[in-house]
């Protein structure tokens, strides 16, 4: 392929630039923020099934609470009847009279047995709302975390779009430049090898691999016409002569 030595060595330029892009886009790509974000909606989504278990938790106590209330008040009331018909003295069979006593004497165990179920409900209740007051502050907390890194995020982003934008119109420029052919084997070749497709000859190296070029080889890329696109013997990008190429 034949191509002026001064698009040649424009074709370095449009390396340059490429490179560049390439380096914005992994960082675009590989920000710590978006892995970080990740592992704060995970722990979200889990802190905020654990609030909807304690949540529940603690409406079924609410319910196991009311019915204890009111087993309570049924006691009370039952017992209360019957201690009003002793005081009243209408009950004159010392049969009656005595079972009458023992009902009373068992229901009073009986609302002091459901007045400590009350209470141990009560307890539950106090510590699942403790839990989920602290559950609550541990979403609160991974939210404006999230938050702070979402915003971080966006500016990285908006940042390395800036970047990326004005890399790209440096790119159509130099691009322009560059005869059709010529840039289609740079294409090809930057596919093919890690996104290098052509590199510089500098003081008989290679750029692109690094390489040394042996004397004959030396010999040919001195040699050859200035307008032919030598390529590298052993990585096979292009190799653009340069000033301090050393031949
Ligand atoms: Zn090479």
């Amino acid at each position: 392929m034949r191509a002026e030595p001064a698009h040649q060595v424009r074709l370095l330029d449009l390396q340059e630039v490429d490179t560049e892009l390439d380096r914005l886009n992994h960082r675009m790509r590989a920000l710590p923020e978006h892995a970080q974000l990740q592992q704060l909606d995970a722990r979200l989504t889990q802190l905020r099934d654990r609030l909807a278990v304690v949540e529940t938790e603690l409406r079924d106590l609410d319910r196991e609470q009311r019915k204890a209330e009111r087993d309570v008040e049924q006691v009370r009331m039952r017992a209360e009847r019957d201690t009003q018909r002793l005081e009243a003295g209408h009950v004159s069979s010392p049969r009656e009279l005595e079972s009458l006593q023992s009902e009373i004497a068992s229901l009073a165990r009986r609302q002091s047995e459901l007045e400590d179920i009350v209470l141990e409900v009560m307890e539950r209740q106090e510590n699942a709302e403790e839990r989920r007051a602290a559950l609550a502050r541990e979403v609160a907390e991974a939210e404006a975390e999230r938050e702070t890194a979402d915003n971080r995020r966006s500016e990285a982003v908006l940042q390395l779009r800036d970047e990326l934008d004005s890399a790209t119109r440096r790119r159509a420029r130099i691009a322009e430049e560059i005869p059709d052919d010529l840039l289609d084997l740079y294409r090809r070749l930057r596919e093919q090898n890690a996104g290098i497709g052509a590199a510089a000859l500098r003081y008989g190296r290679c750029e692109g691999c690094k390489l040394e070029l042996s004397t004959a080889e030396l010999r040919e890329m001195r040699t050859a016409p200035p307008d032919e696109v030598t390529r590298c013997e052993n990585c096979r990008r292009i190799l653009v002569r340069v000033a301090d190429s050393g031949l």
